[in-house]
């Protein structure tokens, strides 16, 4: 659907032998490495969140101020400044939120639940934002003429990837001992 720039493929290991001198890390520690690697990887998905985001916002305000219908720019009308106001809102608490994840992770805080609430809020963020973004675009929104055609496309990975937006609420659920 999206991130086409992504070559993903399917990797198969039949009776694969690894020599000793090739290992990364300790032999059997592989998931706790990779669980590790997977809560950074949380902050740089909010990242690229609040990016997508931001992007959309800042399509949306300027297709506001230039299309013309019913004799005013679009963005004079509530129903269209409003999906503005909101972007900008949730993409401020999205961008807080993963500062506030890679704070504590430079600090050498435990982030875990700030990874997992950066990377759920600010990947919805997106999906929102883009969402609004195609909307605010009408028809032009639907196609390859305007930038948030890929944005739309590539915003849905980001609740995907890095742990689902499930995965992220079951982290978050952890943390309050359900
Ligand atoms: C192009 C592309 C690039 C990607 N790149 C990355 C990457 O760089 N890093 C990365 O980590 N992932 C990446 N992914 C995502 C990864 O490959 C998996 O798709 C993702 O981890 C989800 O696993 P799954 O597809 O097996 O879904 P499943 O685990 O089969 O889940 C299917 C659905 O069931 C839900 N579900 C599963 N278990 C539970 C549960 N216990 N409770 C509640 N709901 C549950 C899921 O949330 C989801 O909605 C990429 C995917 C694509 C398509």
């Amino acid at each position: 659907m999206g991130w086409r720039y992504s070559d993903t493929h399917e990797l198969s290991f039949v009776d694969c032998r690894v020599p000793k001198e090739n290992l990364l890390g300790e032999r059997g520690g592989g998931l706790r490495a990779f669980l590790r690697v997977l809560d950074c990887g949380r902050i740089g998905v909010a990242a690229l969140s609040v990016g997508l985001a931001r992007a959309c916002l800042e399509e949306s305000v300027k297709y506001a101020r230039e299309r013309v219908q019913f004799g005013e720019p679009i963005g004079k009308k509530q129903g269209v400044s409003f999906k503005c106001a909101d972007m900008f809102m949730e993409i401020e608490l999205a961008r807080l939120a993963t500062y506030k994840a890679a704070w504590m992770a430079d600090q050498g805080k435990r982030y875990t639940t700030d990874a997992s609430i950066a990377k759920l809020f600010a990947s919805e963020t997106a999906m929102r934002a883009a969402s609004a973004a195609v909307q605010i675009h009408g028809g032009y929104g639907y196609i390859e003429d305007y930038p948030v055609c890929r944005y739309f496309r590539d915003a849905k990975i980001l609740e995907i990837g890095e742990g689902t937006s499930e995965i992220q609420r079951l982290v978050i659920t952890r943390h309050l001992g359900l």
